[in-house]
């Protein structure tokens, strides 16, 4: 049986992807399209536009005099609000049809719908969540500091026009946690999703427009990192780049802000470590959520997942145990399938890359416990490679190292909780940790010395309201509830003295 998914393509009313500029949807003035391969069948699943410098400096320009103009950034709270509520209600009035998009897209199979951190649901209460901020985003009445009759304030300003770049792997999720905090601190902003997932982004701005955003306060950039990314990282008139994606293209957006010294929030990857205490109140579930993570709906390709299992050696067989058949138990193939779990790798580059650090694993001594090779047979014209899991790991390789993007687990053994420690925080990157123990002091003192953004203790959740990001390479700033809300706001100081007295 061969793989398809075009049947779905109808069904899901699939139209080549156009830009959103000012208001309109039009093609790329050059008429340049970039063809999307469905990655766990390799067909040709539709085109998008690939945004030219001199589209996305027209989008640029609608942004600024959408801003300028102030129907959005000026308008008063109760419009922001209903707008952003009403595009809540909409995504989840859409949900189903989105996570079917999503499935065209990405092949994040339509069963992964009911995990909350990757589904619409997660989206749609960050548009209510942040809805919820825009009559609350104030300053400060500050008292004089040298005496006299003088009155300070501070004001939180929307920052301005922000250039919003998106990876391909959680659109729903990523699209609001930037998109909705943007919106209700009154900037307009020009979004470049990945070409990977750009078809239920676009389906989302339509929603949003919908709901009653006024023209030009969204503009939407298809296509490439070349030349579409670049001319909205380089552009003079971009107030704020928020980026989502891998660490290298993070470094280039660094280095591209020195120009213009633009604001930049960087949500970058990670190589985050599981620690496994013998005291787990049930090994076999931190065995089982661990390689879920690496395994079920993105494949390990998710900037979070512990991709590092530190288990103590008292509790290190058991968990191997564990983990395999984890690993055996997961499904793959028609993303529209209610029974897949899995997805592929989302292209053939990716697929090459994960199966060099397979290699690599072996090459530099890792005992490989199960999987290792890429699925042949009717998953062969896709991009699925066996979950992997590879024990008695050295930290210091490459495979404990480097983010793989892929479903492949390392397991490094350790003896007490200095050693866990140790081995954790030895990493560039700092994202996300998990911590499985009973012993709640153990569970806390260790999650306080552990150098990463997110730490979840026997359990992990994304959710709009709490802050998330990274330290060290996983990157700069943090999304989420009050941190998004100073992320795209400048503060500004008014004074004023109150007599006839000179300040
Ligand atoms: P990527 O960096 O290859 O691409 C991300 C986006 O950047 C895409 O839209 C791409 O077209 C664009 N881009 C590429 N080159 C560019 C350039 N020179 N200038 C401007 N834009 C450019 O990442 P990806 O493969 O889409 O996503 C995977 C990465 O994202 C992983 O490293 C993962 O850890 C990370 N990620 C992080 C988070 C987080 O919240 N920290 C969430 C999801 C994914």
């Amino acid at each position: 049986m061969t793989l398809t998914v075009q049947p779905y393509r109808e069904s899901v009313g699939l139209r080549t992807g156009r830009l959103h500029i000012g208001g309109e949807w039009i093609p790329a003035r050059d008429g340049a399209t970039w063809t999307h391969i469905h990655p766990a069948t390799g067909e040709e699943i539709g085109d998008i536009a690939v945004a030219s410098a001199e589209d996305v400096d027209d989008a640029v320009a609608a942004a600024r005099r959408a801003f300028d103009a102030g129907e959005w950034s000026n308008a008063r709270a109760g419009t922001r609000i209903a707008v952003l509520r009403r595009t809540a209600e909409l995504l989840r009035t859409h949900a189903d049809e989105l996570r079917r998009l999503q499935a065209l897209d990405n092949s994040v199979p339509v069963s992964f719908g009911s995990v909350y951190a990757t589904s619409v649901d997660v989206a749609a209460d960050a548009f209510d969540h942040h809805a919820g901020w825009v009559d609350k985003i104030g300053g400060q009445t500050l008292p004089p500091y040298q005496g006299g009759d003088h009155l300070a304030m501070s004001f939180r300003e929307p920052l301005g026009v922000v250039g919003a770049i998106l990876p391909w792997n959680a659109p729903f999720l990523l699209f609001a946690q930037k998109v909705a905090p943007a919106l209700a601190a009154g900037c307009t902003v020009v979004l470049k999703p990945s070409e990977y997932a750009s078809f239920t982004v676009l389906r989302m701005v339509e929603l949003l427009f919908e709901a009653g955003l006024p023209a030009g306060t969204l503009n939407v950039v298809t296509g490439t990192g070349d030349p579409t990314g670049e001319r909205l990282i380089t552009h003079p008139d971009v107030d704020k780049i928020s980026f989502t994606g891998s660490r290298e293209v993070g470094g280039r957006i660094v280095e591209a802000s020195a120009g213009t010294l633009k604001r930049v929030s960087l949500e970058l990857g990670g190589k985050s470590p599981a620690l496994v205490f013998a005291d787990a109140a049930d090994v076999g579930v931190a065995a089982a959520t661990t390689v879920g993570a690496v395994t079920l709906g993105l494949s390990g390709q998710a900037c979070v997942s512990n991709t590092r299992a530190l288990v103590q050696r008292e509790v290190y067989d058991e968990f191997l145990a564990a983990a395999e058949g984890m690993a055996a138990a997961v499904t793959y193939g028609d993303p529209f399938d209610p029974a897949v779990m899995s997805a592929p790798l989302i292209n053939g580059k990716q697929l090459d890359r994960v199966l060099g650090y397979i290699e690599k694993g072996r090459a530099e001594g890792a005992r490989l416990v199960t999987g290792g090779e890429r699925l042949g047979g009717e998953y062969a014209a896709g991009n699925f490679v066996a979950p992997t899991i590879f024990a008695d790991v050295d930290n210091g390789s490459t495979i404990a190292q480097e983010e793989i993007f892929g479903p492949v687990l390392s397991v490094v053994p350790f003896s007490d909780e200095e050693e866990a420690l140790a081995l954790a925080n030895d990493t560039r990157y700092g994202l996300g940790a998990g911590v499985f123990s009973a012993d709640a002091q153990r569970a806390f003192r260790v999650s306080r010395r552990l150098r990463a953004g997110t730490v979840g203790i026997n359990g992990f959740q994304i959710e709009p309201h709490l802050p998330f990001g990274g330290f060290k390479e996983s990157g700069l700033g943090r999304e989420g509830g009050q941190s998004s809300v100073e992320a795209y706001t400048e503060l500004k100081t008014v004074m004023m003295p109150l007599g006839d007295e000179m300040m």
